[in-house]
């Protein structure tokens, strides 16, 4: 009988690795071998980002992570899980083991959050990590190399005149261009930068604003429909995904409240011009990329 504090201990390295409760052993049959090999299942207890990682050691495409866990001593592949079902799941082998305890792994540039099973060479696989937080990745060929994309992903219409730039709000003068669409549409950066100051504000909800790559323009967002996942400093690409379109904060409907702001930017010195010129010409230009590949 073990002790109490053996059991205890037991379930406590149980927990601290979260994996289900799965046999701890595969059989594998090598026939050639003439018999049954036994290969542990790998486990995989902490991912940790330690290169290429954005703001705040978060995990981006492209990252290095080292992952802490059980028998990773034969692990060759790496599988990103993303969501539910394996439409988003990426199979990677630039992993590699660092003795039984420790493995890294490149993160894949098109892999989205989500748990991560290791792979041995015998195609024994770990039961899934918890999820890991992946930042969005890279947009694909259709926005990739545009100067600027229009910033909702999915249908829209621009809001009447009540949502133009320098309307009427209660003694205060609009500072953007409404843009309606259905809550958690996808929503991309018009143009990259660095994220200047993201966060949740009474009026504004969700906002992110980011200081355009070589311009001196700051791109605003608003009442997103959740936080996005960038944080200030991080770098964002025109056209990556930057959250949803929501109505957080002080919003009627669905809507992107988007803004313009002159150089040297949002709050520092410049001033908000009228975006809608700049909204109807990206959406000009999307249309006509839309075309010229169906
Ligand atoms: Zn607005």
């Amino acid at each position: 009988m073990p002790s109490g504090r053996a059991t205890y201990a037991a379930l406590a390295i149980c927990a601290a690795l979260a994996a289900p409760a799965t046999a701890s052993a595969a059989a594998t049959d090598k026939s050639s071998a003439g018999g049954v090999v036994f290969v542990e299942t790998p486990r995989i207890g902490k991912v940790v980002c330690v290169k290429r990682c954005a703001a705040g050691k978060r995990v981006q495409g492209g990252s290095l992570v080292r992952l802490s866990g059980r028998s990773l001593g034969d692990v060759s592949a790496a599988v990103f899980h993303g969501s539910d079902g394996d439409a988003d799941d990426v199979r990677t082998t630039r992993v590699r083991s660092l003795g039984t305890r420790r493995a890294r792994a490149r993160v894949p540039k098109k892999a989205v959050s989500g748990p991560i099973s290791l792979v041995t060479a015998a195609e024994v696989s770990s039961p899934p990590s918890q999820p890991l937080a992946i930042l969005p990745p890279l947009p694909g060929d259709v926005l990739a190399g545009a100067d600027h994309v229009f910033p909702v992903r999915g249908k829209f219409r621009f809001g009447g005149s009540a949502g133009r730039f320098g309307a009427g709000r209660g003694g205060r003068s609009h500072h953007g261009h409404d843009v309606f669409a259905r809550c958690g549409t996808p929503m991309v950066a018009a143009r990259g930068g660095s994220v200047q100051m993201e966060g949740y504000h009474g009026l504004a909800g969700y906002y992110l604003v980011i200081d355009g790559e070589d311009t001196a323009t700051d791109y605003v967002y608003m009442h997103l429909a959740e936080r996005s996942p960038f944080r200030r400093g991080d770098s964002v690409a025109t056209g990556q995904r930057i959250g949803s379109v929501g109505d957080t904060g002080n919003a009627s409907g669905c809507h992107l409240h988007f803004e313009l702001w002159s150089g040297p930017g949002y709050y520092e010195g410049g001033r908000p011009f009228d975006p809608f010129p700049a909204l109807r010409s990206w959406a000009r230009a999307d249309a006509a990329r839309r075309a010229a590949r169906s």
